[in-house]
């Protein structure tokens, strides 16, 4: 045991376990960062291959040997109401900055789910609730503080390194170990939100695309279909169903967005409606995704449009004859997400109409060769729209040939110049195999 971390074996087994529990670190030693020095004397302390964990929603690669830093006691934001603005530290989570905010009627561009770290949300783009109203929450960082590999800290914004900065934001969670990060937060305590459920049909898909077509920005919604399991925890009216479940989150007028859903309520019979007023702090509600950890693995695919027969293949083949679950979430993009932001980043695919993405629970040792089989022939049917890959959506470590698909070439060998500077001897062993 070193005199700076803990032996994994002095510490509780949580500590080395995330939400992911498809894969564990095997580090020799864990420290458990309570401030930003606690970060840089672990860097500076050895040349030891070492990993970051927060909330563990997006861990990949593992760590056999060597240091894991944890930043879950790192939770700290601190909300400048007058420059809206918010100070988040390295493991807060969106509930944090969300709890945060919310009493000065201010809220971040969080995600689906409120757990998921803040951080490494935005360094891989972020794509949230108010996303087409917003753009991506990269597109709204003002200023990063990270510690390179030699525990040298560097504060960096757009004016003082604006290539390192564009790459920061956007560029995925290799470029050292960032303790802080200072984000733009937006007028916000309410959102029209919630989810209607209805039965899972070709029909149903095609109609919310159509509809997707028509809507304003203020609207962001996905659809996510499942089977869901005969269980008493499942609304009646869901069990042993195959559903469709019409994701919703409404940032301008109540009045005005109940007009602009309306239509969808005419695409089949309505199983479930949870569409309401919800405060920001409950924005858990829309996309209402399991909060406890298990393992699971998702690929997915950034699509210029979605093609009806494309859209009817995946309803039967993710479906109650599926060899194993399978969980289908389809995002609509556009809008603010598609339009260069402020300050320039590397977040890749703007151009994109909506994303694809397939996720299956590994309940079993050997699914994960039939998990990925069935992921691979749900995302060819969209190829002919194909873009690239959203690295926030992707559980499970890629290939580096398919990391590099989340950027534009020439973004993703910027990323590479930037990784090769902070980390010449690659000792940070980020989620997934960066490109280098
Ligand atoms: C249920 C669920 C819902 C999600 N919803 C959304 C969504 O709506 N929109 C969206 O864009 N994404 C979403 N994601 C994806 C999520 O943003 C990524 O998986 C993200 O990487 C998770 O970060 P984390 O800190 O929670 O997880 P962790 O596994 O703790 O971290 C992920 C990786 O980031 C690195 N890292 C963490 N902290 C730091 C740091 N301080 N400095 C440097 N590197 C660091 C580490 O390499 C780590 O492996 C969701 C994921 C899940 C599982």
């Amino acid at each position: 045991m070193s005199a700076r971390g803990h032996s994994v074996h002095s510490m509780p087994t949580d500590t080395l376990l995330g939400f992911q529990r498809a894969t564990r670190h095997e580090p020799d030693q864990v420290v458990v960062a309570r401030s930003a020095d606690d970060i840089r004397s672990a860097l500076a302390a050895d040349d030891l291959p070492v990993a970051v964990m927060s909330s563990g929603h997006g861990q990949g690669r593992v760590l056999d040997g060597g240091t894991l830093i944890s930043t879950r006691q790192l939770t700290g934001v601190t909300v400048d109401p007058a420059r809206k603005t918010a100070w988040v530290e390295a493991g807060a989570s969106w509930q944090h900055v969300v709890d945060a905010g919310a009493p000065h009627g201010l809220a971040p561009l969080s995600g689906s789910s409120p757990g998921v770290g803040a951080i490494s949300y935005t360094l891989g783009g972020g794509t949230g609730l108010l996303a087409r109203r917003h753009g991506f929450a990269a597109d709204h960082v003002r200023r990063i503080d990270l510690v390179d590999m030699t525990g040298t800290p560097h504060t960096v914004t757009a004016d003082s390194d604006p290539e390192l900065f564009a790459v920061l934001c956007g560029g995925g969670a290799g470029l050292g170990v960032v303790t802080g990060m200072e984000i733009d937060l937006v007028e916000l305590t309410t959102i029209l939100g919630g989810g209607l459920h209805l039965p899972a049909s070709p029909g149903v898909l095609d109609g919310w695309r159509r509809w997707t077509g028509t809507v304003p920005e203020e609207m962001t919604s996905a659809v996510a279909m499942l089977v869901l399991p005969d269980l008493p925890m499942v609304p009646e009216a869901l069990r042993g169903r195959h559903v469709a479940q019409v994701q919703l989150a409404w940032c301008g007028d109540p009045a005005e967005g109940r007009e602009v859903l309306a239509p969808l309520r005419e695409l089949g019979i309505i199983l479930r409606d949870t569409v309401r007023e919800i405060p920001f702090t409950e924005s858990a509600a829309v996309f209402d995704e399991p909060d406890r950890p298990h393992a699971y693995r998702s690929t997915n695919r950034l699509v210029s449009s979605l093609d009806p027969a494309a859209l009817g293949e995946l309803v039967g083949i993710t479906g109650p004859s599926a060899p194993v679950t399978t969980v289908v979430g389809i995002r609509h993009l556009g809008g603010a997400l598609a339009r260069p932001p402020a300050v320039p980043n590397v977040v890749g695919h703007r151009e994109a109409a909506y994303s694809v993405m397939v996720l299956s629970p590994l309940e079993e040792p050997g699914d994960a060769a039939v998990v990925e089989g069935l992921h691979d022939t749900a995302l060819t049917l969209f190829d002919d729209a194909g873009l690239g890959r959203s690295l926030n959506f992707s559980y499970g470590a890629m290939t580096p040939e398919q990391v590099r698909e989340c950027w534009a070439p020439a973004d993703a060998d910027r990323i590479a110049a930037a990784t090769t500077a902070i980390d010449p001897t690659g000792r940070l062993l980020s989620n997934q195999p960066m490109p280098r």
